[in-house]
């Protein structure tokens, strides 16, 4: 299961998602956009946005 997934069985219409990944070796944080399968599932669940680290770490701000 993807963190997504588990996070919307406690998140409401209308709420903002961040999703962080860490590389396990370094702990840096690195891509983790959300597959299509999990922003799929939070469009149907009424996210509106969703954030997420690209490769450098940085935000990115993805409106559904
Ligand atoms: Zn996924």
């Amino acid at each position: 299961m993807h963190a997504e997934m588990n996070v919307l069985r406690f998140a409401q219409p209308g709420d903002e998602i961040e999703v962080m990944r860490f590389k396990k070796c370094t702990h840096a944080m690195t891509m983790a956009k959300p597959c299509n399968h999990c922003t799929q599932a939070m469009i149907s669940a009424g996210i509106k946005r969703v954030k997420y680290t690209d490769w450098s770490g940085k935000w990115i701000i993805m409106n559904l």
